[in-house]
């Protein structure tokens, strides 16, 4: 079965994937909730447990659409330094060597630094709900707002601890192009994590999850947000992206929770990283 974006040719993705965004913007954050049940939070949070960012850490979230990850990886690190404060203050001890190379991995010549994250995707529209978000919200120290390309970062070399990319690299066209980027802007021995979904492997969910998704999510997408096609893309660009199998290997250290469902890998960018895909 096949919508109609499946036959689309390279040149015309990015095109029709901006026109999806711009188009579903408004409603992103309710539809995500909506078709998910609100699952989407879980498996957000998953990846900020895995992550496990320590204060002064530098992140870039690529594809970061709404600021979903940059607001979770601000607020981890809040509550870490909170709970690293209020054990001083209770032991009145030495710090333990677990704080002390946390304060050494966050300071350079200069002092301390301080935790930053940069929202960059190629969307305005996505870009300016987040903001409004994080303006509801009350965050702004620490989170700035780009506008970019995963395959032609604005960003120097070596400049972040971690990268994420959370449900975004299936809509890149050239997934390669946006690795290379991801390794050049990372610091060395920096992290690069990519949230993503796979393949559902146990075959009765399997169907389950085929009748939810393809008769479901573009009843929701027209009635929540008034646009049937873009969640017909949504649907085929989860099951055009390689599946769980192809993306394992050595590498990888792949988390799968949700029975299948979903998909977390974490790895250490190496130079054949590209055997990934
Ligand atoms: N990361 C957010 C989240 O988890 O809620 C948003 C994910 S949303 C499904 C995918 C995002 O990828 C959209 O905001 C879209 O604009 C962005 N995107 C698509 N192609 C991109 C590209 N080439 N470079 C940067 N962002 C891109």
């Amino acid at each position: 079965t096949h919508f109609g974006f499946e036959t689309v040719p390279e040149e015309e993705k990015a095109k029709r994937v901006y026109k999806v965004f711009e188009n579903v913007a408004q409603k992103y954050d309710i539809m995500n909730d909506a078709m998910s049940l609100g699952i989407h939070r879980l498996w957000k949070d998953t990846l900020l447990h895995a992550m496990h960012p320590q204060p002064g850490a530098r992140l870039l979230d690529v594809a970061g659409g709404t600021g979903d990850i940059a607001f979770r990886f601000l607020e981890y690190i809040r509550s870490q330094q909170e709970r690293q404060k209020r054990r001083a203050m209770r032991s009145m001890q030495t710090p333990s060597w677990q704080e002390i190379s946390n304060n050494y991995s966050t300071e350079d010549e200069d002092g301390p630094q301080e935790s930053r994250a940069v929202v960059c995707d190629i969307n305005k529209e996505m870009l300016k709900v987040g903001k409004q978000k994080a303006d509801s919200l009350g965050i702004s120290a620490g989170l700035s707002w780009v506008v970019g390309d995963a395959e032609e970062l604005p960003f120097d070399d070596d400049q972040f601890d971690i990268y994420t990319i959370a449900f975004g690299i299936r809509n890149v066209t050239h997934i390669d192009q946006a690795l290379q980027e991801a390794l050049r802007v990372l610091k060395p021995g920096g992290r690069f994590m990519c949230l993503e979904f796979s393949k559902v492997t146990n075959p009765v969910l399997a169907r389950l999850y085929d009748a939810y998704s393809f008769q479901m999510i573009p009843v929701l997408g027209e009635v929540i947000a008034g646009d049937w096609k873009s969640y017909q893309y949504l649907v085929e660009s989860i099951r055009k992206f390689p599946d769980q199998v192809r993306k394992m290997s050595p590498q990888f250290c792949p988390c799968y929770f949700g029975r299948g469902y979903d998909f977390i890998s974490v790895l250490r960018l190496s130079h054949d990283y590209h055997t990934l895909f």
